[in-house]
């Protein structure tokens, strides 16, 4: 279990690494959703996502104890934030990634400076690599969620929210694999039980939401949505606890409200957020979280984005 005093420690143990982003409002969006609109700009954060705050939590630790190497199985944000964070603290980092791993990302993760390896198709594939370098290597696996430290780093969010902003009503975060809302639950709930927290998910990526429905880790085939962040097939062990016994509810949105809520904050409020950020936007634009005149803070949890794909996105 993660707790509010574990998220505290990791601010502490993260700061020098992370940037504590801003909270953008739009009167604009305020007015065409019916709520007061803020924005936790995770996607102007190091790496271009939240990712990094987890990351740098976990990857810190195991320098501490001695890894002389770390290890992630992810081509996407969580590759990204490890490679960076290995290479700030001086420890090599070997990311294993698919096949056909686009070369956007593999060129951001060259810039940090990590090794790459490629290996098979899908996570099963990978993460039998991953730990086998680990092993061979006396390193550490840094994994993209199911995790306490990670689960604490991404709560660190959640810690800001608090700070930033006196009357919050609803939290919007987006569910991967669940690790930024059960850090965002641990950290909010813990301390103002009132605001009601949101998890939103693509409707061809709902594990979450039928894993709650079924009360239990509930596995779907693996989809194609566009919110490449939030593909994950199930639940953590360690996140679903903590999303089952906090979470108010969750909400699906559809790839066309995806698309639209992105050209929406693109065009309105001049900011670049890649799908899997967009989701929470996509609820509050069509009226997933039946609320009106409140404080609504939607997360922006990341902006990487090959901006090729804007055009075909852009309606
Ligand atoms: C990883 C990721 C998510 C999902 O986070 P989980 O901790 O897996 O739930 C959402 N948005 C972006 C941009 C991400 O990179």
């Amino acid at each position: 279990m993660v707790t509010f005093e574990a998220i505290k420690i990791a601010r502490h143990t993260i700061a020098d690494t992370i940037n504590s982003t801003p909270i953008l409002r739009s009167t604009q969006l305020s007015k065409l959703f019916g709520n007061h609109m803020f924005f936790k700009a995770e996607h102007l954060q190091q790496t271009g996502s939240f990712k990094i705050r987890g990351a740098t939590n976990k990857v810190k630790q195991a320098v501490k104890d001695g890894a002389s190497l770390v290890t992630a199985a992810s081509s996407g944000n969580h590759g990204q934030a490890v490679a960076y964070i290995a290479n700030q603290l001086g420890i090599p980092a070997t990311i294993v990634v698919p096949e056909d791993a686009n070369q956007s990302k593999l060129n951001a993760i060259k810039a940090y400076h990590g090794s790459i390896e490629k290996c098979g198709y899908t996570s099963a594939d990978r993460l039998p690599r991953a730990e086998a370098l680990a092993k061979e290597n006396q390193g550490v696996v840094i994994p993209p969620y199911d995790d306490p430290l990670i689960i604490a780093g991404q709560g660190t969010v959640g810690f800001e929210i608090l700070e930033q902003l006196e009357d919050v009503d609803v939290v919007v975060v987006p569910i991967g694999g669940g690790g930024l809302i059960s850090g965002i639950l641990t950290a909010i709930k813990e301390k103002k039980p009132s605001i009601k927290i949101i998890g939103v998910e693509p409707d061809t990526a709902q594990d979450t939401f039928l894993s709650l429905q079924s009360g239990q880790i509930t596995s779907i085939p693996p989809t194609r949505t566009i919110a490449d962040g939030l593909r994950t097939t199930h639940p953590g062990h360690v996140t679903f606890p903590i999303v089952q016994h906090y979470i108010d509810d969750v909400v699906l949105v559809r790839e066309p409200e995806i698309k639209a809520a992105l050209s929406l904050v693109l065009e309105r409020m001049k900011q670049l957020i890649e799908p899997s950020s967009a989701v929470t936007v996509a609820a509050a634009m069509f009226n997933k979280i039946s609320v009106h005149n409140k404080n609504v803070v939607c997360v922006l949890s990341g902006g990487n984005v090959d901006i090729r794909l804007i055009e075909t996105m852009i309606q």
